[in-house]
């Protein structure tokens, strides 16, 4: 769906087409992949919010910035600015020395706890296997008079055989949410019961409920981190509240199974019917030695530059671009959602937006660039920016955010996602004119009004500011650990590309051509084994993310300040907007 252009506004389409920018040249280009490949390195653990990754992640940022010519305008220190913004967080951590002990064995140190709150124990004694967990209804796993004092609970995550596989990223949170509630039920169940812990085990993971559950519950992997709490009354001790419950991963559930003399297969069939007795020794010893604390010390950082304009009129005005780099962090088996597309893309884009405009003539107007945390926890470092503005607000005229520009899915190669598009109330002239750009170099944005509060634009949105998100929109791994460098989809470039800005034909190398020819317009997907970072970048040096986003981002800039204009939101009256 193309935007609704008015006559009148088409008059200038064909100055905006004309706008003039370089790309840049080769070697700058491959710089972009390797920014890719460096945040999405498995060292990175994910970059969650507060960890140690992501304050490492925003210093190379940094870095980046520094070798640019920008000024860091963050915190004060010693009456200068620094590159970083911080702002406080808080952790539910698991303790590092606590662990699941079965028969003198230790488990693979893979859980979450299925807590809110601080507690403390050491729990020994045997284990009792409880099937299901059931209680009532008619065929109970455990006996209506059975009594689990001193036990330590053992019970499989219900869960049938074969998912539908084309659930969307929603739909499978969706359902293992439902499983989660249902397993808090049957912790208090075992818990009445007597039992002095109770430990889930996963025979198999059909709906994405690992990912859930590491995104909702501390880990033995990484906090859960929330806002500051605002007293400490909220924190009550929940060993009040009964018996701990932890769930294993599948491979740490192994050990457990193994322990009771279970097999995959006679468990398998039991949930898949709910029916029959599954017998399992019942003289297992286990200690679960447990600590999970608050941290009110943490801290994550957001990373702000600035590259001055040159025109004193204009210059204390400016235009703020953003990409979060930040991620989800770790999965509970240890697995890393390398977050390569979301959204390590969306930072090298930023850069080299930076790059473009330090190489070129100094704009008029400033330019702000802005690369946040907790975006994915809840838009949590732009808020703060907005709340503690590092320039002042009122003079920031326009808010240009990258989410995602590595991939195709939902959008073709010459497609983005845009928004707030032509048809959403806070639609502004910065939109209108990134439709005409894009155009222009011919890139389609397509509405994406769906995704309107899930990034970093949405508080400069809500807060008059004419903004833009610009990206992929869904993709298929969209927070699976599968979002990782090699699906970026690279970008061919010839040599000596003299093509201007674009990611039509004319771009291709030998590659490319081929997937021209199955029809994927110039993209080259980069699916290989993973061979090794500095491997995969070499073998990458003729290619980089798609940049058609970039180009539309520097020239939105530009073009304002050509025409003398700043940006208006909304630009057009209402009786305009609805077609
Ligand atoms: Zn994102």
């Amino acid at each position: 769906m193309r935007p609704h252009l008015h006559a009148s506004l088409l008059l200038t389409t064909s100055v905006l087409a004309q706008v003039p920018i370089d790309p840049p040249p080769d070697a700058q280009v491959d710089e972009l992949v390797q920014i890719v490949a460096h945040l999405a390195a498995d060292e990175m653990r994910g970059r969650a919010t507060g960890s140690p990754e992501q304050i490492a992640a925003s210093n190379f940022v940094a870095q980046q910035f520094a070798t640019l010519g920008l000024e860091p305008i963050g915190d004060a220190q010693d009456g200068r600015r620094t590159w970083l913004q911080w702002f406080p967080v808080e952790q539910l951590a698991v303790a590092p020395q606590s662990k699941f002990v079965v028969d003198g064995r230790p488990v693979p140190n893979q859980f979450v706890v299925m807590t809110s709150t601080e507690l403390a124990t050491n729990i020994s004694g045997p284990m009792q296997f409880c099937g299901l967990g059931r209680t009532t209804g008619p065929n109970p796993d455990v006996a209506v008079g059975a009594n689990l004092t001193g036990k330590i609970a053992i019970a499989v995550v219900p869960t049938k055989g074969d998912a539908a596989p084309n659930l969307t990223a929603e739909q499978r949170f969706g359902i293992s949410f439902q499983t989660y509630r249902q397993l808090a039920k049957v912790a208090t169940a075992l818990r009445e019961k007597g039992a002095a812990a109770v430990v889930f085990v996963q025979v198999r993971d059909a709906t994405g409920l690992t990912d859930c559950l590491s995104a909702l519950l501390p880990s033995t992997q990484q906090p859960r981190i929330s806002l500051p709490m605002p007293s400490t009354r909220e924190r009550t001790n929940s060993t009040a509240g009964g018996a701990p419950a932890i769930v294993l991963s599948l491979q740490a559930s192994k050990v457990v199974l193994e322990a009771l003399h279970l097999t995959e297969q006679e468990l398998g069939e039991h949930l898949d019917y709910g029916q029959g007795v599954v017998t399992a020794r019942t003289d297992v010893p286990a200690t679960l030695d447990l600590e999970v604390a608050v941290h009110t010390d943490a801290k994550a950082c957001n990373v702000v530059a600035v590259l001055r304009g040159n025109d004193p009129k204009l210059a204390h005005q400016a235009v703020l671009y953003t990409a979060h780099v930040d991620h989800i962090g770790c999965r509970m088996d240890s697995v890393p959602y390398n977050g390569a597309n979301d959204n390590a893309s969306g930072v090298a884009g930023l850069i080299g937006v930076a790059r473009t405009f330090a190489a070129g003539p100094r704009p008029r107007r400033s330019i702000v660039f802005l690369v946040t945390a907790g975006e994915e926890l809840g838009l949590w470092g732009s808020r703060f920016f907005v709340d503690h503005p590092a320039w002042p607000i009122e003079d920031i005229v326009a808010n240009i955010n990258f989410e995602m520009i590595g991939r195709t899915g939902r959008c073709t190669v010459t497609e983005f996602i845009a928004t707030p598009s032509y048809r959403h109330p806070r639609f502004s002239s910065l939109g209108h004119d990134a439709a005409q750009i894009a155009t222009g170099q011919g890139i389609t944005l397509l509405p994406g009004d769906e995704h309107y509060r899930q990034s970093d634009h949405f508080p400069f949105a809500e807060r008059g500011i004419p903004a833009l998100s610009i990206g992929d929109g869904n993709f298929a791994d969209y927070h699976l650990v599968t979002d990782d460098v090699e699906a970026v989809e690279w970008q061919a470039r010839a040599g000596g590309d003299a093509g201007g800005g674009g990611t039509r034909e004319a771009r291709g190398d030998g590659r490319a051509g081929a997937a021209n020819q199955a029809g994927s317009g110039g993209v080259v997907g980069a699916h290989a084994s993973r061979p090794g970072l500095l491997q995969q970048v070499t073998g990458m040096r003729r290619r980089t993310i798609r940049d058609g986003g970039q180009q539309v981002a520097v020239n939105l800039s530009l073009e304002s300040e050509r025409r003398g204009e700043s940006f208006r939101s909304p630009s057009l009256p209402a009786s305009r907007r609805r077609h």
